[in-house]
């Protein structure tokens, strides 16, 4: 349903955005290199924030802490209370009554996808998707997401160059290139394209050249693909296991990958004390996954409530972007006129997709999963955000999948996540000081976070969101109104 389109974007145009936005961070503090081992300058004391006057929504619970205020000491949440807070020397914020949240966490987005396919996959180079990854790693923050799982894409330096404060964006969990067998969800070679081996450069289509994906058969291929991922720092593997939209030639009701291909990849995944995400729809390729122990499932609108059960049981995730079933999807403009009555019929037969996976208690995270030009994508993610309070019925369903649901999920990386100090996607003593100060309350009106009914008629142009006063990340101020 990722149509390709042929618009190609400069990296002229990208750098002309950048400088244009920069002046939209009104006060937004400097941007420290060495920002996620940020420590004080001054004798080992580390530097203190204290924020007064909020009510806290902790990612967990309905019911936010009235009027408390929260300690921040470097990096990490050092005490909340409803008792006033003495920290002398603290740099001190007046909350003003505003809705503290954690920072929202993304469970599936492609960062260096950042371009319409067409381009991406004939036209472009890893310099041009690494100028616009700039871009999206940047706005991402912006609009309030402090951590983002990229589930396919060359993202490892782009993740070194945010790490170590040389740009500005949301900690990230790379996956690498996503593996995919021949004719799988990751098989982008058109027809005049040579065939790809593993073992010959030559073959490579653009996408396995720039390191989006890898096309691999047999267990030796897939072991390969897996390692040489793991070498580069994934943080958990990402894998095709059935067919999709976006693909030409694997229709979206296959199966992909034998048993024995996927449980190799989970093995040796495992021995790096990682996880599998599987990009998936339907019961058959679901429970062949899990029996693997395929951890994590992306999309899955066709699986029965039995499936659901299955996995709530197993401690699996699912991860799905509702979009994928919205009516509105229509309104692409990409969108073939022929492929409409398909779309709005598959959003009708599956419209309570979300409301079965919480009846039947699955643990379900976020996802933005919008490949194409980066506007759209940031369309989509605001979109999403409101569109999911209409499918699952439920503003505090949504902000737990953003937040404490997502940050467990995280956390499944094991030795390799890379940011074991602290808890992501809530707000208690020893998280992570990843966190928003919104005006208003998110969990009556999703807009104050960035939601919004508008997509494809949405304006086109980024716009910082007004209500999102103040973004820290690792305890760092990026942007601050007040
Ligand atoms: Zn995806």
């Amino acid at each position: 349903m990722r149509i390709l389109n042929i618009i190609f974007i400069s990296i002229f145009v990208s750098i002309g955005l950048i400088i244009n936005h920069a002046a939209a961070y009104d006060n937004a503090s400097v941007f420290a290199p060495g920002m996620f081992t940020a420590k004080s300058i001054h004798s080992g004391k580390p530097t203190q924030t204290l924020i007064n006057n909020v009510h806290i929504f902790d990612g967990k619970n309905e019911e936010r802490i009235m009027n408390a205020n929260v300690l921040i000491e470097g990096n990490t949440i050092k005490h909340v209370s409803q008792d006033p807070i003495v920290a002398d020397g603290a740099n001190i914020i007046d909350g003003g009554g505003r809705t503290l949240m954690p920072g929202m966490i993304d469970g599936h987005a492609h960062v260096m996808i950042n371009a319409d396919f067409g381009p991406v996959e004939r036209d472009m180079d890893i310099t041009d998707i690494s100028y616009n990854a700039v871009i999206v790693a940047e706005r991402f923050l912006m609009d309030g997401f402090t951590a983002v799982r990229d589930m396919g894409g060359p993202a490892f330096g782009l993740k070194r160059a945010i790490d170590s404060g040389k740009i500005v964006g949301p900690r990230l969990y790379p996956s690498g290139g996503f593996i995919s067998q021949t004719s799988g969800h990751g098989d982008f070679r058109d027809r005049a394209d040579p065939g790809f081996s593993i073992h010959d450069d030559g073959d490579l289509s653009n996408f396995e050249r720039m390191g989006i994906g890898n096309v691999v058969d047999g267990v030796p291929e897939a072991l390969k693909a897996t390692r040489l991922n793991l070498r580069n720092g994934a943080t958990q593997i990402k894998i095709m296991g059935g067919g999709g939209g976006s693909s030409r030639f694997d229709p979206i009701d296959t199966t992909q990958f034998s048993e024995d291909e996927i449980c190799a990849i989970v093995e040796a995944t495992k021995d790096w004390g990682t996880y599998v995400a599987a990009h998936t729809f339907t019961d058959r390729a679901v429970n062949r996954l899990l029996d693997c122990g395929v951890k994590t499932f992306e999309h899955g609108f066709f699986i029965s409530e039995k499936t659901m059960k299955r996995i709530a049981k197993e401690g699996g995730y699912v991860v799905p972007q509702m979009w994928g079933i919205s009516p509105d999807l229509a309104k692409n403009p990409l969108m073939p006129a022929d492929k409409i009555p398909m779309v709005q019929a598959l959003g009708k037969k599956f419209a309570d997709f979300g409301r079965n996976l919480v009846k039947n208690k699955v643990k379900v995270v976020f996802a933005s999963d919008y490949v194409g030009k980066f506007e759209d994508a940031e369309r989509a993610r605001r979109y999403e955000l409101w569109w999911r309070t209409q499918t699952f019925d439920s503003n505090f369903e949504v902000l737990k999948q953003l937040t404490s649901v997502a940050g467990e999920m995280l956390a499944m990386s094991g030795p390799r996540n890379p940011y074991q100090e602290g808890k992501l996607g809530v707000i208690e003593e020893g998280a992570y000081a990843d966190l928003l100060l919104v005006e208003g309350n998110p969990l009556k009106d999703i807009t104050v976070i960035g939601g919004t009914d508008k997509w494809f008629d949405a304006n086109p142009e980024w716009k910082p969101i007004d209500t999102i006063d103040l973004i820290m990340l690792n305890g760092a101020i990026y942007k601050n109104t007040l």
